[in-house]
């Protein structure tokens, strides 16, 4: 176990960010994690645990040490009558683990295909798309303590999920390495096809009978034509998150533009789509030269070249003060930022 200095993240970040952390060390090994957190460069530093780099934007140096979580392995602990318990280890990559369970017919995490990330990562903001979230599927985790290395399992209840929400991001932030997720996948699948465009996706098909395989197929389909690809245009997915507000501001939104999208969220509150809001305030496709706000979905903002961090967080708060003063609405970032 190597620790290294002024460490290049530039190849660990799907923004494509040039950052360098002061100091950077991968683990393949709860052992040597363990190692890792008695060192003095952990114990005197500031941490960041580092996953695919595929929700975080780096905006200068930074000044503690990277841990790269790399522990990889997938084992099924146990099966019931409905339900197979699928071990993952956190740096195992989300969408292998998904083609995994594919594979194997374990159901329930076909809607979360071509995410990318780590599966230590998925908890953290309970990543979700197509009507599922991670907490859909989920079993248990287990954690370290960064301070005192204690080892540690949260159930579903103590993992507080919300919308990409978690304990993680709240009351316990930084607090914990993720080192492994148990999931709870169906013996007989309950498919989920009616969000988004899933289901004219499986009409293109033309299958007499639709299986989790297919879903699969229809969420790759339309992420690849939807969403740009990190390899050719850094990015980290969705940008912000949908804001839920007051009914009366949405009422308000409808009365300047009657097709205003929404979803109930509860008697009094519903959910905006951000790309929306973006979109009708006129910032989609807008460049900046080195970046700007994608052409296809206003909700992903894009490295177009040798953007700086800064630049894109100052993009993101532009956007987020003119969404203020147009719709009333303040939009959270969904991405997190060192
Ligand atoms: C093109 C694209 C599409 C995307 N689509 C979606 C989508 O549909 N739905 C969705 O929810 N997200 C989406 N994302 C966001 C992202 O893929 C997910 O949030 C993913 O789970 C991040 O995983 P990661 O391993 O890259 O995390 P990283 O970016 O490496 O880390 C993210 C945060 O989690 C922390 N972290 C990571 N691993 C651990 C660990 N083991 N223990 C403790 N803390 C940890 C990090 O410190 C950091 O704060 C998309 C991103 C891109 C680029």
């Amino acid at each position: 176990m190597e620790i290294l200095t002024d460490h290049s993240l530039a190849n660990m970040n799907t923004f494509g960010i040039d950052c360098i952390a002061k100091y950077f060390s991968a683990f393949r090994s709860i052992e040597e994690l363990a190692e890792l957190l008695q060192s003095k460069q952990v114990k005197q530093n500031q941490r960041l645990i580092l996953g695919g780099g595929s929700n975080l934007l780096f905006t200068k140096p930074f000044q503690g040490i990277v841990l790269k979580n790399e522990l990889s392995g997938v084992e099924l602990l146990d099966h019931d009558q409905d339900h197979y318990y699928v071990k993952a280890q956190a740096g195992e990559n989300w969408h292998q683990f998904v083609l995994h369970c594919l594979n194997k017919n374990y159901a329930g995490v076909e809607n979360l295909a071509l995410i990318p990330g780590c599966v230590g990562a998925g908890p953290m903001q309970n990543i979700g798309a197509y009507g599922v979230e991670i907490k859909d599927v989920f079993e248990s985790l287990e954690a370290i303590h960064i301070e005192d290395g204690s080892i540690r399992n949260f159930n579903l209840t103590e993992c507080a999920f919300g919308y990409r929400e978690s304990i993680f991001k709240q009351k316990e932030k930084n607090q914990w390495v993720i080192t492994s997720v148990t999931f709870r996948l169906d013996k007989r699948p309950k498919l989920k096809t009616g969000y988004g465009a899933i289901e004219q996706e499986l009409d293109k098909m033309n299958l007499d009978q639709i299986n989790i395989q297919d879903v699969a197929k229809a969420v790759i389909q339309i992420r690849s034509s939807k969403l740009p690809d990190p390899k050719t245009l850094g990015n980290a997915g969705s940008f912000f998150k949908n804001p839920v507000v007051p009914i009366e501001i949405y009422q308000a939104i409808v009365k300047q533009n009657a097709q205003a999208p929404a979803y109930p969220i509860s008697e009094s509150e519903v959910k905006v789509p951000a790309g929306w809001l973006i979109e009708q305030a006129g910032w989609k496709g807008k460049n900046r030269i080195s970046h700007g706000v994608h052409d296809k979905q206003a909700l992903v903002l894009v490295n177009l070249g040798h953007a700086r961090g800064q630049e894109v967080l100052d993009l993101s708060s532009d956007i987020i003060a003119d969404i203020q003063k147009k719709f009333n609405i303040t939009l959270e970032r969904e991405v997190n930022i060192y």
